[in-house]
């Protein structure tokens, strides 16, 4: 049963169709002013993007995102595995801006572009994958290790689908998302990223959609997957559904000063609105650890093998 609020709904509206997904969470069960930092401070999203203002429906809030990951304070698993993905590039269907972020959508009808391993015991089906960015290449990212900014951040958003029958039956459940984070660096051009850098001006505006096809999604995962935090967290837009396994990528990748300026040339806004604003700064404030472990599936403390004598 949808239980938002007239006050809230106009909020959410212009979200398209993954955030309006959400939206029809039955776990929200009251309208709440929020008392994250994101509500109650100054910060610049506030004024910048209509999401982050006014009164928020918050489910639960011990568990929200993005954290600032400590790495000494992280614990070392030696039972988190390596991930296993498997991305069929015959699932991408269509990349759109919704008002917030792009989203490259797959076809997720069937287990055939999938995560499984690292910390989950299910099987878990790509939907989606979004970046978050700054204006400028010295923040952008959700999630900070060490209180490090990243530039911009890269979240394949996947649902389990051992356990349910689609996303919106997923999102409502502890278990029923599995995000993989990954922090972008600007450096060398990412040529795997270019053909998507190549199809955003057709979708400058908020509601542009094209059909975008036969893209793999695993040419944006670092050549190192085996190491990674991971922790119990949340969406990072409203309403913020505390169904997320966090998988955080240790090592980065590095995208050109060039293509993430192309991210920026987007829009917030739709062509028909006056006063149009780019789209920058897309990202949540971060939000407390509240008791959490974040776990790693490598020990920072070990130091490589030093090499044999003689060498
Ligand atoms: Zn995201």
């Amino acid at each position: 049963m949808v239980t938002f609020s007239a006050a809230v709904r106009p909020l959410v509206s212009h979200l398209q169709r993954q955030l309006v997904r959400h939206g029809r969470s039955h776990r929200i069960t009251a309208v709440r002013r929020c008392n994250l930092t994101a509500c109650s401070s100054k910060y610049v999203l506030s004024q910048m993007h209509p999401m982050w203002q006014g009164p928020l429906a918050v489910p639960g809030g011990d568990r929200q995102s993005p954290i600032d990951i400590v790495v000494r304070k992280s614990v070392f698993d030696s039972k988190l595995k390596p991930l296993e993905t498997e991305y069929d590039p015959q699932t991408c269907q269509q990349i759109w801006n919704n008002g917030y972020s792009f989203l490259v959508e797959y076809d997720d009808t069937t287990d055939k572009s999938t995560l499984k391993g690292g910390p989950l015991q299910d099987r878990f089906r790509l939907c989606q994958f979004h970046f978050h960015w700054g204006e400028s290449n010295s923040w952008g990212s959700e999630h900070t290790v060490d209180r490090r900014l990243f530039p911009a951040e890269l979240h394949l958003v996947h649902w389990n689908s051992d356990k349910y029958r689609l996303f919106e039956e997923a999102v409502m459940e502890d278990n029923g998302l599995a995000v993989i984070g990954v922090f972008l660096k600007v450096g060398k051009r990412h040529e795997g990223l270019q053909k998507l850098v190549d199809a955003l001006p057709a979708i400058r505006h908020k509601g542009s959609v094209v059909e975008f096809t036969r893209f793999d999604p695993g040419c944006l995962l670092p050549t190192n997957t085996d190491d990674y935090w991971t922790y119990h967290g949340s969406l990072t837009t409203p309403p913020l559904n505390e169904s997320v396994t966090w998988i955080v990528m240790k090592q980065h990748i590095e995208v050109s000063h060039d293509q993430l300026a192309v991210f920026r040339s987007l829009l917030f806004t739709s062509a028909e609105e006056e006063v149009q604003k780019s789209m920058v700064n897309n990202f949540r404030v971060q939000q407390p650890l509240r008791g959490r472990t974040v776990r790693s599936s490598f020990t920072p403390f070990l130091q490589e093998a030093p090499p044999a004598e003689g060498h």
